[in-house]
């Protein structure tokens, strides 16, 4: 494996990341979609493929609520 290569920052697994995120932005919605991160101090979380999947249905609806709140 190489260097550059990310393991998904969720509890439990060891799969590739295939998204990453500043911690303090995508945080909540993986608290949201029942998930713990190994390491909540990390300035990144990554995410492989299957969890990006779960923590992508919180983190839109969360996106469009905040966008939501910015119209007149
Ligand atoms: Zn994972």
């Amino acid at each position: 494996m190489s260097k550059t290569t990310k393991i998904c920052s969720i509890v439990g697994c060891d799969k590739p990341s295939k998204r990453s995120f500043a911690t303090t932005r995508i945080a909540e919605s993986v608290s949201k979609s029942g998930l713990r991160v190994k390491d909540a101090r990390s300035r990144k979380t990554y995410l492989c493929a299957d969890h990006w999947k779960i923590v992508k249905k919180v983190f839109k609806k969360e996106t469009k609520a905040e966008r939501m709140r910015w119209k007149p």
